[in-house]
């Protein structure tokens, strides 16, 4: 008989840790994100502590609302680690030693030049019928009880660099002949256009749309819309994803794309560069070498990148790059002639194609009437001219988000000088 399929789940993850904000729950994330992709609906996602009274009480309720439940942690050696007798006695199965995981363990200790304690042969006792994925990357191994009306119980260990290739190798495989669809999703990344008028510029009917489903989100100076399909198979999906990319494509937002599926701003820009054949170079004042940074985290920049300037005081504006006092006394040391100024002497001393630059306040002190904290100003500098434009972000933002703010939006706007002025080969 054909095993029911998993529809929904519920992640329950369990360490006091968690509960008490000493770690983060990556793991919940992560299982959130991979179940999608395999078409299983979450449905919650719970944090219990190292108590199996409560994790009894959850596992319950939610093995009463969902076909499966994924925990988390409490699979190790010592005697708080209770999530697999936990487990086992909830769904009525007695523990006995499994000989193989025990062989595993003993292997993994000697490999690693460590001594096995007697606790360590308690992650190798089993409920009955457990199906057993071995742990390549620990000492605990994950497992599955599955109940005979097909409800299943997947445990898996709580290190992330032990539950992720876990899960990936050997517990996707086993859940996937009961999976019967798989989402698949397109990240469109936006520069230039806010949140609202991104919603605004696309069709309602691409917004309600069901399958595919359209969803704006925003990460730090960018919009990003993740249009998500569910289908049998990757390639259906994935088909109804570009479907809908390519009427986003049509609608006034299409301009302001500057990537689908691109890791970040800066690889799409080391990658736009190097198709060109063009260098760049920063010169940056309240970005503090982000720019810089960000561009060369990128394996390859080194191609594109000259290098940069980080140009903190105004002495240094003027020796490093060639600001002119007189400008910084008419208009003042944050303000678009000194950016243009900026961005020109880095691409004259660096001698790149382009330059970028930033002045302003990232607070949170300092500001003008005029320009207050959050004001930045990004010039680019290339053989088709200077722009220069003026971000303007709110005051009430810290110090960080409007540094890395202004250093997504320098990039970007590289990427759309070359983008708008610079053909493939490039000529302007
Ligand atoms: P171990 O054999 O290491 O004891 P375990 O399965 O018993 O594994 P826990 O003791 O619950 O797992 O957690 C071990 C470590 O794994 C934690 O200290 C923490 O660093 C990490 N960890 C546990 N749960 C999570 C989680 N939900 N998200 C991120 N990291 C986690």
């Amino acid at each position: 008989m054909q095993k029911p399929k998993f529809k929904s789940a519920e992640i329950l993850c369990v360490g006091t840790e968690l509960l008490i904000g000493d770690i983060v729950n990556t793991n919940a994330a992560y299982l959130a994100r991979r179940l999608a992709t395999l078409g299983i609906g979450v449905y919650r996602q719970s944090v219990v502590g190292d108590n199996p009274t409560r994790l009894a009480e959850d596992l319950e309720a939610a093995l009463a609302r969902v076909d499966l439940v994924i925990t988390s942690g409490g699979l190790g050696p010592t005697c708080d680690d209770l999530t697999k007798e936990t487990v086992a006695r909830v769904m009525g199965r007695s523990l006995s030693l499994h000989t193989p995981s025990l062989a595993r363990i003993e292997a993994y200790f000697s490999a690693t030049g460590r001594t096995m304690t007697p606790n360590n042969r308690k992650q190798a006792m089993m409920p009955e019928g457990a199906t057993v994925f071995p742990n390549d990357y620990g000492t605990a191994p994950a497992l599955a009880i599955e109940r005979e009306d097909g409800k299943t119980v997947v445990m898996l260990p709580g290190p992330p660099r032990e539950l992720e290739p876990i899960f990936c190798e050997q517990v996707e495989p086993y859940l996937h002949p009961r999976c019967d669809a798989i989402l698949f999703s397109r990240n469109v990344q936006i520069a230039g256009m806010g949140e609202s008028a991104v919603e605004a510029a696309l069709p309602r009917a691409l917004l309600e749309s069901v399958n595919p489903t359209v969803a704006p989100y925003c990460v730090a100076g960018e919009v990003r819309l993740r249009v998500t399909a569910r289908a049998a198979d990757r390639a259906s999906a994935a088909a109804l994803c570009d479907e809908a990319v390519a009427q986003i494509r049509k609608t006034p937002v299409g301009a302001h794309i500057y990537g689908v599926d691109v890791a970040s701003p800066e690889a799409a820009l080391i990658a736009a560069l190097a198709d060109r054949g063009l260098s760049v170079a920063s010169a940056e004042s309240c970005t503090g070498g982000l720019i810089a940074k960000r561009l060369t985290d990128i394996p390859g920049a080194s191609a594109v990148v000259a290098g940069g300037a980080v140009t903190y005081q105004t002495r240094e504006k003027y020796a490093l790059l060639d600001v002119s006092p007189d400008t910084v006394a008419k208009y003042t040391v944050v303000s678009e002639q000194v950016a243009i100024q900026m961005a020109r002497g880095a691409r004259a001393h660096l001698c790149t194609d382009l330059a970028v630059a930033t002045t302003g306040y990232a607070g949170p002190d300092g500001g003008t009437a005029q320009d207050p904290v959050g004001t930045v100003y990004i010039a680019v500098d290339g053989a088709c001219g200077t722009v220069c434009r003026r971000l303007s972000l709110s005051p009430l933002r810290d110090r960080a988000y409007i540094r890395t703010v202004a250093a997504t939006n320098a990039i970007l706007d590289v990427l759309h000088y070359l983008e708008t002025k610079i053909a493939k080969n490039g000529e302007g």
